[in-house]
């Protein structure tokens, strides 16, 4: 909102981050110049990648905000292992789900939506119903479409990014 430069704000430091927005990575290293050395010096400068990244089941109770979690009595002892969050590791793989049980989840509600969908579609193509009827069952079809829209992560085909092996160099 401030109409502060770019060298600025490129020049703000640590201690201003979330006063002075710090700029994105590609700002701070315009096309161009774009080296490992510029990078290196940029990355300080620019706003850090997150270390945690929401859990990608949309039905981790973790993802719930404390407030809503206590309205509903029945999920009150939540699995202490379901935190709705996932961190970068320190090796090995960046994982997507913040448990096993949201993997599961995600996997078991994921196949069942797509084949709701496929159910209603073929009954779709179907003849036969009327109007109205046909209406109805084309927006449960819609519904359920909409509902996958949250499934679209496919665990099978990520490529997974590992973080570099080296550790250790100072
Ligand atoms: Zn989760």
């Amino acid at each position: 909102m401030t109409p502060t430069n770019q060298l600025a704000s490129l020049t703000s430091s640590r201690e201003t981050h979330g006063v002075v927005p710090l700029p994105r990575i590609h700002r701070a290293m315009p096309a161009g110049q774009r080296t490992v050395p510029n990078a290196l010096a940029s990355l300080g400068l620019a706003s850090p990648a997150s270390e945690l990244q929401p859990c990608l089941n949309p039905l981790c109770p973790g993802r719930k905000p404390a407030s809503a979690r206590t309205i509903v009595s029945e999920s009150a002892p939540t699995d202490s292992t379901r935190t709705g969050s996932c961190a970068w590791p320190q090796r090995g793989r960046p994982g997507y789900f913040c448990s096993s049980a949201c993997r599961d989840q995600y996997d078991y509600e994921r196949t069942q939506l797509a084949e709701d969908i496929q159910a209603l579609a073929e009954a779709i193509a179907s003849p036969g119903g009327t109007y109205r009827d046909r209406r109805k069952v084309q927006a449960e079809l819609a519904k359920r479409r909409w509902a996958w829209q949250r499934y679209l992560f496919d665990p099978a085909q990520v490529t997974h990014t590992e973080p570099p092996p080296e550790k250790g160099a100072t």
